[in-house]
């Protein structure tokens, strides 16, 4: 694979590498034990601490919330574990909470501590899995308790009468992995944790906070937003580290078969299974990293088989992995590679994995994995001490992918994301007072807890029509059983998913999102294991469905329609105006396309049958007066297709600057739309209220377009590509589109507007 690196930087104008970046190694600096660190644990651990990590334990010893934003495999679980376990050791009536997103990540946790065998802490986790019996023994004598923000929310904070010794005890609350709560979810577990935080508190507890954060832009401000407190950070990694040679791929172009037909690009998957082939071949222990499960399949069987052809029996050096594989199933083959028994994996999302999984010859990474927090997450599995170690960035036919790979100084030297979501989002706030309510009666004093003016009009809004009761000590929750709030989705109940064949259950998914993941005929991905839908019943909210393993993928084609319900915000520029607010949005999911995996060639489109679809939510949009278009060259009949254009490239460089997916944002652009009276151009939040990723475009409205601009314009394509302003969930299918006019447009747009950042 070096080999290939190389031969690639010689011959210019061939090679699919488009830049190479050295990293540095950088030496590691420890720190001695604070005194308060009792001599049993320091035993137990036998090392000295990097300095990082005595720093962030001195701020929560001290009292203080603070977050450890560190690289991958900086040691950010002995920064938490050192205090809270010191206080538990110290204290025999002290208790821990332990948050974490994923119960594989807690079960690394449990081990991690359990292994230490300390007197009197009794860890356990406290999950979905855990027997009835088991759970009264945890609230009773664990005084380290596992868990998950899902848990919190649907068992132990509405039982909190049975742990309010637990809770009067609470000392630290750890959040693991915190970057991970973001967008709607983000919302709800804000809220959540400021439900900890008051029943905490009525029973007397008042834990300090620390939060472990990968590399994140303010990781300040989101830790605080996301407790409600105020938090320092601690973002100077001082663990040792390898030096990392990372590469910028780009797939080349191949001719169609049709003579007549533009070059298409060779896949990101084929690309990386090429890569991870060479690693074999040459011994190199390789991590490839492959957005979907069903990718990461394809990417591990075409290596495989390459392998085969190439060395009989060389191909059992490689495999997949993937989160339906039990914890030790996935252990073992993390050994495997670490060892060199295995030399190449093909993965799914870095939080699947252990965290000893590091220190590899090189890391593929196909496809831009949506933040550079995630990039560095997933390149920081690559590299020795004291040896030389390769990440490259495999970039899919995508806008976002293609002008990462062309404008390296968007993902080196610059500061990662800011952790983006919105606690004030009516859809989660009103369901979280409900739930806080249905715990204990929400007093006027708990209103400023909850986001003060917001939550005050939300609560007299749900006081109006019935969903709490107002009395003279406080807000009501009156009705039976508990309110209905599920943290990971919005409006609309569940859509199970079972097994037509043996009527299993195989989970839920939620309304909104079922009619693009479920449609019949829809490719379904559970648990690794792929399913095709056979009917979406929507009256009965179920998804019948049977196991197979098509070589295609399903694609939901939409018709979308919108109304400004209210400007929150507006910038006038001359003949540009720019604005942010509240918008409805109506959405049928009319047809999908089959495409072939390993080629991406569509292979037909079906209809669907589906009623249409209500959304309230943020949008950000700009107008532009079609005196000014003219003037920049865009005559009438070109203003649909350069609009459309800028609206899919827009939609593609929003990730660059908010963490959300191209998926969690919709657009909508017209020649003149019944509000603006005006060509518009508008980006939407895909989610019920906002997840505060319109704001974010508005805010820094120039960057995004002068991006969208810049990877629409150096696209070398002729008429527009999936590389620049064709989209994969168009529901146009892609029709009109105006590459060149589409630079006029946000031209026009970047020179009247005054520049945001
Ligand atoms: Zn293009
Ligand atoms: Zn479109």
């Amino acid at each position: 694979m070096l080999h290939r690196l190389r031969a690639g930087r010689s011959s210019r104008d061939e090679s699919p590498v488009t830049h190479v970046e050295r990293v540095a190694a950088r030496t590691g600096r420890t720190a001695p034990w604070p005194e308060w660190v009792p001599a049993a644990l320091r035993e137990a651990y036998g090392f000295e601490p990097w300095e990082h990590q005595a720093t962030a334990a001195a701020y929560a010893h001290s009292g203080h919330n603070v977050v450890i934003a560190t690289g991958t495999a900086s040691g950010k679980s002995l920064a938490y574990q050192m205090p809270a376990l010191s206080r538990l050791l110290n204290d025999p009536r002290a208790t821990v909470l332990y948050l974490s997103p994923t119960k594989a990540l807690a079960a690394d946790q449990l081990r991690a501590v359990a292994r230490l065998d300390l007197d009197g802490v009794r860890p356990a986790t406290y999950d979905g899995d855990t027997q009835r019996e088991e759970r009264e023994w945890i609230r009773e004598h664990s005084r380290f308790v596992l868990t998950n923000p899902d848990m919190l929310h649907h068992a132990l904070l509405p039982a909190h009468a049975k742990w309010a010794v637990f809770l009067r005890r609470l000392s630290y609350v750890v959040i693991d992995e915190c970057h991970t709560y973001r967008g709607v979810f983000g919302s709800h577990v804000s809220h959540v944790l400021r439900r900890l935080r008051r029943l905490a508190a009525q029973y007397g507890g008042n834990p300090t906070f620390v939060l472990a954060s990968a590399t994140s832009g303010d990781p300040a401000g989101a830790a605080s937003r996301l407790t409600g407190l105020p938090v320092t950070a601690v973002t100077e990694d001082a663990s040792p580290r390898g030096a990392v040679t990372f590469a910028l791929w780009e797939p080349p172009l191949v001719p169609h078969e049709d003579p007549d037909l533009p070059p298409t690009r060779r896949s990101a998957l084929s690309e990386t299974a090429d890569l991870l082939t060479d690693a074999v071949v040459s011994g190199t222990r390789t991590l490839a990293f492959v957005r979907s499960r069903r990718g990461a399949e394809v990417v591990a069987s075409m290596t495989h088989r390459s392998l085969d052809e190439a060395v009989p029996g060389l191909g059992k050096r490689v495999a997949a992995y993937r989160a339906g594989y039990l914890r030790e199933d996935r252990r073992a083959i993390e050994r495997a590679l670490l060892s060199g028994e295995l030399l190449a994996l093909a993965s799914t999302n870095a939080l699947e994995l252990g965290v000893d999984l590091v220190g590899l010859d090189a890391v593929l990474i196909c496809g831009y994995p949506g933040t550079r927090a995630s990039l560095w997450q997933q390149a920081g599995r690559a590299g020795r001490a004291g040896g030389e170690a390769l990440a490259v960035l495999i970039a899919r036919d995508d806008p976002l992918d293609t002008y990462l790979v062309h404008h390296p100084e968007a993902l080196f030297g610059r500061p990662v994301e800011a952790t983006v979501f919105d606690p004030t989002n009516p859809y989660v706030l009103g369901p979280q007072l409900c739930s806080a309510a249905s715990e204990a009666p929400l007093r006027p004093a708990d209103l400023d807890l909850f986001g003060g003016e917001p939550a005050r009009l939300a609560v007299e809004a749900l006081t109006a029509s019935g969903a709490l009761r107002k009395r003279p000590s406080g807000w009501y929750w009156t009705h039976q059983g508990r309110p209905d709030v599920d943290l990971r989705g919005t409006g609309g109940g569940p859509i199970a998913v079972v097994e037509r064949s043996t009527g299993r259950l195989l989970g839920t998914v939620d309304e909104g999102s079922s009619h693009v993941m479920l449609h019949t005929g829809a490719v379904y991905l559970h648990q690794g294991v792929t399913y095709v839908v056979d009917n979406l019943d929507l009256d009965d909210a179920v998804a019948l469905v049977h196991p197979a393993n098509p070589d295609w993928s399903t694609h939901a084609r939409d018709v979308t329609d919108l109304s400004v319900v209210a400007i929150r915000e507006r910038v006038d520029a001359g003949p540009v105006s720019l604005f942010v607010g509240d918008v409805d949005v109506t959405n049928q999911v009319v047809s999908y396309q089959r495409r072939r995996i390993a080629t991406g060639e569509i292979i037909d489109t079906r209809p669907l049958n589906l009623p249409t679809r209500q959304l309230r939510t943020v949008a950000v949009w700009f107008t532009i007066t079609p005196d000014a278009l003219l003037k920049a060259g865009v005559e009438p009949p070109d203003i649909p297709g350069a609009l459309h254009a800028a609206e899919h490239a827009a939609i593609g460089l929003l990730p660059l600057m908010a963490t959300c997916d191209r998926w969690d944002i919709g657009g909508l652009s017209t020649a003149n739309h019944q509000d603006t009276e005006s060509p518009t151009v508008f980006v939407y939040d895909g989610h019920p209220g906002g997840a505060g990723f319109a704001e974010r475009a508005y805010a820094t409205a120039t960057a995004w377009l002068s991006a969208t601009r810049e990877a629409i314009a150096s696209c070398t394509c002729e008429t527009g590509c999936p590389s620049c302003v064709q989209s994969p969930k168009c529901g146009n299918g892609n029709n009109p589109l105006d590459k060149p006019k589409a630079v006029h447009v946000l031209d026009t747009v970047l020179t009247h507007l005054p520049p945001r950042h």
